[in-house]
């Protein structure tokens, strides 16, 4: 008798290898998401573009190739521009004439959605400024990933990209968003995250916080608990791979509850309850929902 493991895997339904024919591409700029791991990670019409498009950019012209090999999408004769952060300004040109001739050109970056903390944000909108039609072709982005599976309130967030380098500017920084009234994302190096952690402690030890690191690779790990828990957290010391922190809003109770109440009993001498919540939770980066509680015991409705 055969078992279920040692039978072959059946054919798949539908063949995904329609990218192979490469057909004509209308002419705009078409921006690529790209995996930022496991190679499957993108769309096929991804691959029906990198396939048919006219011109191909890259941020690294190695990594792409190195892309298209995997999937089996053939050069034909096409070059690949190398379009980064370094040359952006000498390489635009050349691609907005391939789109002002009617070309289709693809742009991808190293991994994830370009534009986002990458490349292709001046050559967007030179192109759109140029009447080219500008194409965003959706796919990973580490920070949706890690946002996804944090466990942190997904509602409404604030991708705040790298923390600033020096440590004056980041607790500047940081102090900032995080008394903003939603889940924060930001991209940190894994040499740093122990640095940001230590920042984020001194300003809000309580805070929830998410490590998630190597996303969708091999040794994808996901790290939770306050700043003070991941701060103590021997894994922090030697963190590899790419790192994603998510961070959740603030709370009622982080905040110095004798302001609060002053900053409520004001307005609620001029407002209506209503009004006077939503105008404190305002002035003070804090969830509408629970500053209305408070308003209701003060207004002794509760
Ligand atoms: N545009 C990309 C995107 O949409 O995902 C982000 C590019 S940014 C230059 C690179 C940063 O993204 C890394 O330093 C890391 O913070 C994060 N990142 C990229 N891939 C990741 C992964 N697989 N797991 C965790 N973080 C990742």
């Amino acid at each position: 008798m055969t078992s279920r493991s040692d039978r072959p895997d059946p054919e798949p339904a539908v063949r995904l290898t329609a990218h192979v024919e490469a057909a004509r591409l209308p002419a705009g700029l078409y921006l690529v998401a790209t995996p930022i791991g496991a190679a499957r990670d993108i769309t096929l019409r991804a691959l029906d573009v990198l396939n048919s498009a006219d011109l191909l950019a890259a941020e690294d012209t190695r990594v792409l190739r190195h892309l298209m090999d995997i999937h089996g999408i053939p050069l034909r004769g096409r070059r690949i521009l190398a379009y980064h952060d370094h040359n952006g300004d000498r390489a635009r040109p050349a691609l907005l004439a391939a789109l002002a001739d009617g070309g289709s050109v693809a742009y991808c970056s190293d991994a994830g959605t370009p534009l986002v903390a990458d490349p292709g944000y001046r050559l967007a909108l030179d192109a759109a400024l140029a009447g080219a039609r500008v194409h965003a072709l959706p796919g990973p982005s580490a920070a949706l990933a890690a946002l996804s599976l944090s466990g942190l309130p997904s509602d409404r967030f604030l991708f705040l990209g790298f923390p600033p380098p020096t440590k004056a500017a980041r607790q500047i920084w940081l102090r900032q968003w995080l008394a903003v009234d939603t889940t924060l994302i930001l991209f940190e190096s894994p040499r740093r995250v122990n640095r940001t952690l230590d920042d984020l402690c001194e300003i809000d030890p309580n805070r929830l916080t998410v490590v998630a690191r190597e996303l969708t690779k091999k040794f994808e790990e996901v790290i939770r608990g306050t700043a003070a828990e991941l701060q103590a957290d021997p894994r922090m010391e030697a963190l590899k791979g790419e790192v994603v922190m998510v961070i959740d809003r603030p709370g009622v109770q982080e905040v110095d509850q004798d302001r609060l109440r002053q900053v409520l009993a004001a307005h609620l001498a001029t407002m209506s309850i209503k009004d006077a919540a939503r105008e404190a939770a305002q002035e003070l980066g804090l969830p509408k929902r629970e500053v209305y509680q408070l308003a209701l015991e003060l207004a002794g409705q509760k």
